[in-house]
């Protein structure tokens, strides 16, 4: 499998959870030999996460830290209305956006309708990923769901954290894998992400990258082994530096 280079989701300390400042994260980033990261705080429905408002002077942030190409985003929360945490006039403003699950402000409604409200969050323009979609706490019907990113032009996440975290992420190996069997069926695009809260985090792929070696997935269909078909996926030209 082809070295992994760029790591489009990770935390702040600005998530409230989360013990790194960006630049820590982008140092961590370059030690890591990643050449590009995206910084995907939580969206509204986290407990101690940042106010909105935060979104709206992004720009600020130089483009390049050491060396490291910084994208903005925003882990946005797939509500049990179908609908995402996060107002459009802040979405405006990110490069990206990844929709994901939390029990933390989402109830398990069954597999049909937690599948339904996360497919009405990517048809989103700016939805390019879908966090962690692999715990049993809130079951995914993944024939539908692998349907539906092909359709909708989202790539799916093999999050490492919730491999790390196993014990509580119930099934999720085993979802992990019905789901890449699905996407090599499918030919649906793959990221591989860290999800780190902390710089020690960082770019750390190990039990996602044996995972997708087991699945036998092809290098083609994962997104971060290449800058320049992240960036075409997500409509980010390249070279915009
Ligand atoms: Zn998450
Ligand atoms: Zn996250």
């Amino acid at each position: 499998m082809k070295k992994l280079i760029a790591d489009i989701h990770m935390h702040t300390l600005v998530s409230g959870h989360a013990y790194g400042t960006i630049r820590e994260m982008a140092a961590a980033a370059r030690a890591q030999g990643l050449q590009l990261i995206g910084i995907s705080e939580h969206a509204p429905g986290i407990p101690g996460t940042v106010e909105p408002f935060y979104y709206l002077n992004l720009q600020v942030i130089p483009k390049c830290l050491y060396g490291t190409e910084i994208l903005h985003g925003c882990e946005i929360n797939v509500l049990n209305t179908g609908k995402l945490s996060l107002e459009q006039k802040y979405i405006d403003y990110l490069d990206y956006a990844i929709a994901g699950i939390h029990t933390q402000c989402y109830q398990d409604e069954g597999r049909e309708k937690n599948t339904t409200n996360l497919i009405a969050c990517i048809k989103h323009k700016k939805v390019f990923f879908v966090s962690h979609p692999d715990d049993d706490h809130t079951p995914l019907d993944y024939e539908r769901l692998v349907q539906a990113a092909k359709q909708y032009h989202v790539a799916l996440e093999v999050n490492n954290s919730s491999l790390v975290k196993k014990e509580q992420r119930p099934n999720c190996y085993h979802n992990y894998r019905t789901m890449l069997a699905l996407c090599r069926q499918y030919q649906v695009p793959v990221i591989v992400s860290s999800d780190a809260h902390d710089p020690s985090w960082v770019g750390r792929f190990d039990l996602a990258y044996d995972l997708l070696e087991e699945s036998g997935i092809e290098d083609a269909l994962i997104l971060n082994n290449s800058i320049e078909k992240l960036k075409q996926f997500m409509g980010i030209p390249a070279g915009s530096l």
